[in-house]
């Protein structure tokens, strides 16, 4: 960012991902101020980002009431003198559960902090941007494109956002706002919770990934920080999947994908080799030798 400093608004900046974007934006010298619901929490990140040279406030505030965003944003414009970047990062899960257990509340609540809670935000700070233009970072995700089962709450309120993006960046443009949103994969937040824990994954869980790697909360950080910058002023409207190219690789069960699989997780090519001729095998056979080979396999898991 040319002009510093500024002053940037993180939802949901207590931890994981909002905290990395809180500390980068922080470091290239600008105002923040961390809005949560957590206040322990926030407390810690306060002093944490304060520690390191940062000039950071905390504010309580629940993105999904009315009441207390329009305060967080009078008070964020009255301690910086106005709001220039705000990020729309705060963000639940689904519960998980098969439609038919959904509750309507706990749909509710999910579309609530998500995608109303962007539209909150955006609405209280457009007063505060209106007068010398600013940026709208919205965190949205790969599952608004793609699912896995059991997240329709998540998955439509990330979807709400991508499109919720384009319409605001069309209306706020005569006022020099620009509005973009990104979606992230698989981010692994551990080393930004409070307090911070060693990532625990697997060479399976970063290898299937094209870049070799499980995403990083300073991955999504350093776009927020470009696309909040004069650099980016032509760009607006439009979505950024960062996913270390997971959304582009086209995935056919088959053998030869189960072998790799295999080959990854146990860290040794000839036995994913082997796996994958035995399952080829394994179709052609008939139930007596498939009946014959299920007890091989359940004789040795018992045994080890
Ligand atoms: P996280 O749970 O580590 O942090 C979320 C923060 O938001 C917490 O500090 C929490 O207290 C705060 N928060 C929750 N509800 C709030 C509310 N109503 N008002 C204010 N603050 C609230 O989550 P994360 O993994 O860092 O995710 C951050 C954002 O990125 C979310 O929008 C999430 O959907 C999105 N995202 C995450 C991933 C991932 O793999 N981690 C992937 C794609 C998208």
């Amino acid at each position: 960012m040319s002009r510093t400093p500024k002053t940037c608004l993180i939802t949901g900046g207590a931890r994981g991902i909002g905290a990395a974007i809180a500390y980068r934006l922080g470091k290239s010298g600008q105002n923040v101020v961390i809005a949560d619901v957590d206040e322990e929490g926030g407390k810690w990140r306060e002093r944490q980002l304060s520690n390191e040279g940062i000039q950071v406030k905390f504010l309580r505030a629940d993105v999904s009431s009315e009441p207390q965003v329009k305060e967080l944003m009078s008070k964020t414009a009255e301690i910086f003198g106005g709001i220039d970047v705000l990020v729309n990062n705060a963000g639940i899960g689904s519960p998980g559960k098969p439609i038919e257990e959904q509750t309507l509340q706990e749909w509710q609540r999910v579309i609530n902090v998500n995608l109303t809670g962007t539209w909150l935000c955006s609405k209280y700070a457009v007063p505060h941007m209106k007068d010398k233009g600013g940026v709208i970072v919205n965190i949205a995700s790969t599952r608004a494109f793609q699912s896995e089962p059991n997240t329709e709450p998540y998955s439509a309120s990330k979807g709400g956002i991508v499109a919720l993006t384009h319409s605001l960046a069309v209306s706020l443009a005569r006022y020099g706002i620009r509005v973009v949103s990104i979606s992230p994969g698989w981010v692994d937040t551990s080393q930004w919770q409070i307090p911070p824990r060693p990532p625990s994954l697997t060479r399976l869980d970063n290898l299937q990934h094209p870049a070799g790697r499980v995403g990083r909360p300073e991955d999504i950080a350093s776009l927020v920080s470009f696309l909040a910058s004069e650099e980016a002023s032509w760009i607006t409207g439009v979505n950024f999947t960062i996913d270390g190219g997971m959304t582009v690789k086209m995935i056919y069960l088959d053998e030869g994908i189960i072998g790799q699989a295999i080959s990854l997780l146990t860290e040794d090519q000839d036995l994913g080799r082997a796996l994958e001729a035995m399952l080829r095998k394994l179709n052609s056979m008939g139930p007596d030798d498939r009946k014959k080979f299920k007890k091989i396999l359940k004789d040795l898991a018992e045994q080890s």
